[in-house]
């Protein structure tokens, strides 16, 4: 048999001269192989390095997570950090429950790409599950969370807090994946927080003094978005900033870290304290950077990962001599015009922004499209995944901003108790989160 056979057209006898191949230019060439998944999928490498002052700092290093359970090919790598705050508790449920709240999200059965459009949206039901059901154990703590996908050369970052994630193109640029969510830097956030019922100050003294940082009250925290945090108004979300980028097959650094890092070293700083070396070495270059500056103030903590082309013959960390050589080849300016969030990938060797959304209102991002119906004719709601009949939830979209008599069916579904957490975090209703009985 040859090749010819399986072209012919299956109900004819006659074969059909085949057209000459088309010449096609090099530039398309290149371009085709770029956009190609049968590009090699990168090598991962990652360290870490930490020191605790209060011990609230923890992280998540899972590199055998796998999109189809049993299907080594289907892999991808989870790194994380969660900086608590009033206790570790909200940190330690966070680790140990948010990749799983994530990953009941994703519908089943879907290939690799639908299933990392899927996933911007599943952080945030997975970060929102997550909160409501912390808050459940009637524990006030809370918690950042810094939560990185890496799934070949697609990496999807969440966040809430100000635990960062920077991105070291080793050419030089240095690019920050997550928004700060401070009262003190984030304008946008301080009108959201006011007009939903919070209040935005600073500590007062007994004298009528005020210091430190901007703080919401009640509860005087100086974060906008966290995990947890049941003892402030509902104002302050577990809502995340989420971005995904895909990198060029050339790599790059991610480093996440918590504020320890963030308060002494600007990401530039940062990038720089350790290009060129491996990733272990690296995370605790810059945490000695952090700590020869302004000592051991906080929890600190620092996870570096490396996404580097793979290399048939070579599965020792990457030379030095072959990093500077691989990193003269990286990626061009990122684009940085945010209005247009689904930029395609513009020339060799660019980043490839692939979506961006900081917006806290759950309805612009569950989105219209959300799977609703199961077999079974009940509606599964968009956050918990719980399924109810349609009467016993509301759609997302229900409410003053729509018509009141929206259908359960218009839009994604929520279950009573994410509706009322969601109306909460709108500064809706008053008084605190409904708590499950
Ligand atoms: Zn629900």
């Amino acid at each position: 048999m040859n090749e010819t056979t399986t072209d012919a057209p299956r109900d004819s006898g006659m074969r059909p001269t085949p057209p000459p191949p088309p010449l096609v230019p090099l530039a398309t060439l290149i371009g085709r192989e770029i956009r190609s998944e049968k590009v090699e999928r990168p090598i991962v490498r990652y360290g870490h390095a930490g020191l605790a002052k209060r011990g609230e700092d923890l992280f998540l290093i899972k590199t055998d997570c796998q999109r189809i359970p049993g299907n080594p090919s289907s892999s991808f790598s989870v790194f994380a950090i969660f900086d608590g705050h009033n206790g570790v508790s909200a940190a330690v449920f966070t680790r140990d429950n948010l990749l799983e709240h994530v990953m009941s999200a994703i519908p089943q059965g879907i290939g690799r790409e639908e299933w990392l459009q899927a996933l911007p949206r599943a952080l945030v039901a997975g970060f929102v599950k997550t909160d409501i059901n912390f808050q459940r154990k009637g524990e006030a703590s809370g918690t950042t969370a810094t939560f990185v996908v890496v799934d070949g050369w697609t990496v999807t970052v969440a966040s809430v807090g100000d635990s960062r994630c920077i991105l070291d193109s080793q050419g030089g640029e240095v690019s920050l994946l997550t928004v700060d969510h401070r009262l003190e830097e984030n304008e946008e956030e301080r009108q959201r927080v006011t007009a939903s019922g919070g209040e935005v100050g600073r500590l007062n003294l007994c004298g009528g003094q005020e210091v430190g940082p901007l703080r919401c009250w009640p509860g005087g925290l100086c974060l906008s978005r966290s995990i947890g945090d049941m003892d402030v108004g509902e104002f302050i979300v577990p809502v995340p900033h989420v971005k995904q980028i895909k990198l060029s097959n050339a790599g790059g650094r991610l480093i996440i870290a918590s504020d320890g890092i963030w308060d002494t070293l600007s990401s530039e700083m940062a990038a720089e304290s350790c290009r060129g070396l491996p990733a272990e070495l690296a995370a605790k270059l810059v945490v000695k950077e952090a700590l020869r500056t302004s000592g051991l103030k906080d929890d600190t903590t620092c996870l570096v990962v490396d996404i580097i082309p793979s290399d048939h013959s070579v599965m020792q960390p990457t030379p030095k001599k072959m990093q500077n050589k691989l990193t003269s080849l990286l990626f061009g300016n990122r684009s940085q015009n945010s209005a247009n969030k689904m930029t395609k990938l513009s020339s060799v060797g660019a980043v490839e922004e692939l979506f961006e959304e900081g917006s806290a209102m759950l309805a612009e991002r569950l989105g219209t499209d959300f799977p609703l119906k199961t077999s079974s004719g009940h509606y599964r709601c968009a956050i918990c995944q719980v399924e109810q009949a349609p009467n016993e939830g509301i759609s997302v979209n229900a409410g003053p901003y729509f018509s009141p008599s929206s259908k359960p069916w218009e839009g994604p579904f929520l279950c009573a108790e994410c509706r009322a957490k969601k109306d909460a975090m709108e500064g809706k209703r008053p008084g605190t989160a409904q708590r499950a009985t």
